[in-house]
């Protein structure tokens, strides 16, 4: 908890020296204007012709008005001057109603889009340990909420920028012209800056407090609407403890604006009676008094500067405000730069030889999580031999899994190495290396597509219907999917089509399962890829696998050691080392752990006394 606070400390001291604001702000910019050049233009131009516009005809017609009035002017004069001002304001409302309902309609959405995806091909290109690293998780998230807003966000201060100093010039030079004491009353809400960097730094405070506190809260909602938490909810209690975890949230929310809501509302307080009673009620007096007792003023002049001295003030303080924008924007494009600019550690050297087919060798490998207190695999060598099937056995916990996610290099090794063909593959192509495998995981996602898209997990393969069929009769998923009014073609799961199909989990297994058989890749892996099926339809499914992984080198890990009798090589992990390996035959000779642990099994499958023959 300590160091937790600590952290908000840090976080809340932090503040971005000048020329990375400038450079985030320039960042920021980019985007918009790479992704659209025109849209970039077209909104400024128009700031540059409205802001001017926008003073002549109201602060400057009024004055010449109550002016001309005052001082009899002829009424052609006041009347010509008004149908200039109005014909011109007619023309810009038309071009700009062309400019942002047909040249722009649909570019926010198509802005967007453009970020989201730089965010997304980063997210997709960062390794594993990232999503187990809060910070970094922290700041991938906020990455991904605040890009685009953020990147609009500083558009539009900077447009607010450019008007604001253009009212500002117009409105000064006509309080200059008529009377040059007015000038400090504009000029007094600079002073005001150091509020406004306050308010600024307490809203930046409230919101980087915000985001765990968000964060549990998306993840307390996520376990009530999503389908795969929505049995252990409803037979445990799991849901009050939700509930509690939802309302220590409201709590930590609630603390979190004690410390800081109280002092926001003083800091505007004080600003706001800076602004409108020094300022503006100051202004008002010197105005009235120089109109009424002093007569040095005319009427329609001293209704401008009542106007025209809110409009400074409200331009200047709202400049400084402007820059305070900035800073804060640009924090948050920092975590956005920051997320775009991480060097992703698992890569492979500029033209790094393409994977092939060879043996795959773990020499002497050692690898711990980060954060962790010891390491999770020590010391393990092993050898695929090119088309060999080799199993992997052991207690849950063991290490099976983590073995596996080095091999497909979704971490890399911290001692030891492992090599494809001799080479390490940390020396190869990252992409084609990865392209190399079939793999059904323990925790298999089925994604909301069609059962082909599902299937085919690289798009080169799509549109070849009968390959689809062929994997998943092979899958035994088939049968299913082929009572199914769309076949192949229907969406999996509701989430977005209603007349989508709700697999079981042991379905939806085989439909993951059919694309390994989809795929003729060199090598598979198989973590628990029939954890859900009963043991017939494992048996069949394991026949099936084997002939079709015939001449691919496979490693599979399986609970049922039945399944790993034919296998080549079996390798029984044990505390992350491995503490047996041989044939079937050769471990059971051996008697030790995997021969108890496989008789273990076999009594509670075909009874005891049928085990021991
Ligand atoms: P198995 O597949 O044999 O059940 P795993 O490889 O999944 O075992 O896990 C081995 C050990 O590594 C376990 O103690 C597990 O808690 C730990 N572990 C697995 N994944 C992570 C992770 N992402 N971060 C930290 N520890 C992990």
């Amino acid at each position: 908890m300590a160091e937790k606070t600590k952290k908000q400390e840090k976080e809340k001291k932090k503040k971005l020296p000048f020329k990375r604001t400038v450079s985030n702000t320039v960042f920021a910019l980019r985007q918009i204007w790479e992704a659209s050049p025109v849209y970039f233009v077209g909104y400024y131009v128009m700031t540059f012709i409205y802001a001017p516009l926008d003073f002549l005809t109201g602060t400057y017609l009024i004055r010449m008005i109550v002016n001309g009035v005052e001082k009899n002017t002829p009424h052609e004069k006041i009347i010509t001057y008004m149908l200039i001002v109005g014909a011109v304001q007619l023309t810009v409302n038309m071009i700009s109603n062309y400019f942002w309902n047909v040249v722009n309609a649909g570019m926010y959405e198509q802005i967007g889009a453009k970020i989201q995806k730089k965010l997304f091909n980063k997210a997709q290109s960062v390794e594993l340990a990232c999503y187990e690293n809060p910070a970094f998780y922290d700041k991938y998230v906020k990455a991904m909420d605040e890009a685009y807003n953020r990147t609009r966000k500083v558009m539009q201060t900077l447009d607010d920028l450019i008007w604001r100093l253009i009212t500002l010039a117009c409105n000064s030079f006509l309080l200059f012209f008529i009377d040059p004491w007015l000038i400090p009353f504009g000029v007094f809400p600079l002073l005001l800056g150091f509020l406004r960097r306050w308010i600024n730094k307490l809203n930046h405070n409230i919101a980087v407090e915000r985001k765990p506190i968000d964060r549990r809260i998306r993840y307390v909602r996520r376990t009530f609407y999503l389908g795969e938490y929505s049995k252990e909810m409803r037979m445990g209690n799991m849901y009050l403890r939700m509930l509690d975890e939802l309302k220590a949230t409201y709590y930590d929310f609630k603390a979190m604006l004690r410390r800081h809501a109280l002092k926001r509302a003083l800091a505007k307080y004080l600003q706001s009676i800076g602004l409108e009673v020094i300022c503006v009620m100051g202004a008002m007096l010197y105005a009235v008094w120089s109109t009424v007792a002093r007569g040095t003023m005319t009427v329609g002049d001293c209704i401008v500067i009542l106007g025209s001295i809110g409009t400074i003030s409200y331009c200047l303080s709202n400049a400084v405000q402007t820059f305070a924008d900035f800073g804060e924007h640009s924090l948050f494009m920092e975590d956005v730069r920051n997320f775009l600019d991480y060097e992703t550690k698992l890569t492979s050297p500029e033209g790094a030889p393409k994977a092939e087919k060879g043996d795959i060798c773990f020499e002497n490998v050692s690898f711990r999580y980060e954060g962790a207190d010891s390491d999770t695999l020590k010391n393990v060598s092993l050898t695929l031999k090119q088309g060999e099937h080799i199993a992997l056995v052991g207690q849950n916990g063991s290490g099976k899994t983590t073995l596996v996610k080095l091999l497909l290099r979704l971490y890399d090794v911290n001692e030891g190495k492992i090599t494809l063909g001799g080479t390490d593959i940390r020396e190869i192509d990252l992409d084609s290396y990865r392209e190399s495998f079939s793999c059904v995981f323990q925790d298999f996602k089925i994604f909301s597509m069609s059962v082909e898209q599902n299937v085919f997990l690289r798009r080169r393969r799509e549109g070849d219907r009968e390959l689809a069929e062929y994997a998943l009769k092979e899958s035994g998923a088939y049968d299913k999917i082929a009572t199914l009014e769309k076949g192949i073609d229907t969406t999996l799961t509701r989430e977005f089509d209603e007349n989508g199909a709700n697999l079981s989990i042991g379905e939806q297994q085989k439909v993951s399962l059919a694309r390994v058989f989809a795929e003729d890749t060199p090598f598979a892996v198989l973590d628990e890829p029939s954890s859900a099926l009963d043991p017939i339809a494992e048996h069949k499914m394991f026949e099936n696998m084997m002939r079709a992984a015939k001449g691919r080198s496979v490693v599979f890990i399986s609970h049922r050691l039945s399944s790993a009798v034919d296998a080549d090589r079996i390798y029984l992990m044990d505390g992350g080392t491995i503490s047996e390996c041989g044939t079937h035959a050769e471990l059971m000779a051996q008697n030790g752990k995997y021969a108890e642990m496989f008789r273990l099994q076999a009594e509670s499958y075909i009874g005891k006394e049928a085990a021991v023959q």
